[in-house]
């Protein structure tokens, strides 16, 4: 383990960030601009995507090589004014990406999870995942195509990124003349903002030049609201990554001809029939729990994230000199930990399942590492005993899938409404259980 990934140290990095402004906006009493769930279900997608993003990260510095020898339009020297020329190029490259990621139907399907928070602070800037991570890595092909070195473009491309994560906070507000040449943070805020008048405005990621030159500039006037038109209300982490795919698949569904699905692809997102949403909401969320009430043993939630970043951090660092089983383990661990983190603050009722399914996981590593893997069997066959004997299930849901009410928005009466629909749905599902068992 000699080769260490010193990106590593930007994960701590990145939470003692965002430490340090829950920190000052309770000082400033502005605790209301983070909301648990909404913090939880960023920071789940962003480690999804990092964590990802060091399987394909190589073969995209591959890319960036060969697009570079075979067809490098022009021999751009290292010299030190074409830095300043390719961070404008990179920006430049940057907006159209990110334009065409908000009127196009299949690339705003991956984007549309960067705007799906309602809240807007630094953990926002972690709502990337691998699907956009991939299109806007093949968008930044266009600087070796163009005869930018690759080494060159890798090294800008790590500052252009680091930029875009200081500008999404409401701590810091306007910044006076800098307002007309950079994108400020009060300027992307508008970017993430649903109103009217703020809509596909500020594509910019460092520079405002872009949006003033084609139209899409817009500073702060009044206060924004902050997230999707029409909000996905879910913390799923799967139906945030995924519910737009499905909207397009059964939009496409329901045209006749190739033309008119293909209509719906390259399609504008304004455009597609905003019914289909609540459809397949009810197709698939139809265990979601009610607004009114929330996960409580948050503990349980806290420890498993701590875990994920702690590995992920260990993977980024030590990602060289990791075997193939650990790259195995890792990914699949990771991803089974983070469905579970959305899946408890939702409520599901499959979720005892998924916590089995990472426990065998484990056992299978562990089993491995010791050239036991056939033993295999003993912690599957325990968990069905115990299930059999003590209904497992139940007892899990119980008493890890405690939920309080939200006081404030309801009258008591409502909220001991609320109080009893839980310990009725908790029943329900053991009575659901216990038939399905029979
Ligand atoms: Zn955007
Ligand atoms: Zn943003």
């Amino acid at each position: 383990m000699n080769n260490i990934n010193y990106l590593a140290f930007a994960i701590p990095a990145f939470f003692i960030f965002l430490y340090m402004e829950y920190a000052i906006a309770l000082h400033l009493k502005k605790g209301h601009l983070f909301k648990y769930e909404s913090s939880v279900s960023n920071v789940s997608i962003g480690i999804a995507e990092r964590l990802l993003n060091l399987f394909i990260a190589a073969s995209f510095y591959d890319l960036f090589y060969f697009v570079y020898k075979n067809y490098a339009l022009f021999n751009i020297p290292n010299v030190w004014w074409v830095w300043a020329i390719l961070i404008l190029a990179t920006d430049f490259v940057w907006y159209w990406y990110h334009k065409l990621g908000h009127q196009v139907n299949f690339l705003w399907a991956a984007h549309i999870v960067h705007h799906q928070s309602e809240e807007f602070n630094l953990s926002v800037s972690a709502r990337i995942t691998t699907f956009q991570a991939l299109i806007r890595n093949i968008f930044w092909c266009a600087l070796p195509f163009a005869g930018f070195h690759p080494a060159m473009v890798i090294t800008i491309l790590t500052v252009h990124g680091a930029y875009s994560f200081f500008t999404h906070t409401q701590l810091i507000g306007k910044l006076g003349w800098l307002e007309n040449i950079l994108i400020t943070p009060s300027l992307h805020g508008i970017h993430h903002a649903s109103d009217d008048k703020y809509l596909d405005k500020n594509y910019g990621d460092v520079f405002v030049f872009w949006d003033k030159l084609f139209g899409t500039f817009q500073k702060e006037e009044e206060a924004p609201k902050y997230g999707l038109t029409h909000p996905i209300k879910s913390y799923s982490f799967l139906w945030q990554h995924f519910h737009y795919y499905f909207e397009l698949a059964e939009a496409c569904k329901r045209e006749n001809g190739f033309k008119n699905k293909l209509n719906i692809i390259f399609g504008n997102p304004a455009t597609l029939n905003q019914d289909i949403r609540p459809i397949l909401e009810k197709r698939f969320l139809q265990h979601k729990s009610q607004d009114r009430y929330r996960f409580k043993f948050k503990k349980y939630l806290n420890f498993q994230l701590i875990v994920c970043i702690a590995l992920l951090t260990f993977t980024t660092a030590f990602f060289g000199s990791l075997k193939l089983d650990d790259k195995i383990f890792i990914p699949l661990f990771l991803l089974i930990t983070l469905i579970n983190c959305g899946a408890l603050l939702e409520q599901r009722r499959w979720i005892y399942y998924l916590e089995c399914l990472r426990l065998i996981l484990v056992f299978a590593y562990v089993f491995f590492k010791f050239d036991l893997l056939g033993l295999i069997f003993l912690p599957t066959i325990s968990l069905i005993i115990l299930e059999r004997t003590f209904a497992l299930s139940h007892v899990y849901r119980v008493y890890v899938l405690q939920y309080e009410t939200i006081m404030s928005k309801h009258s008591p009466t409502e909220i001991n409404i609320a109080h009893d629909s839980v310990i009725n749905n908790k029943n329900k599902l053991y009575t659901d259980e216990k038939i399905e068992s029979k």
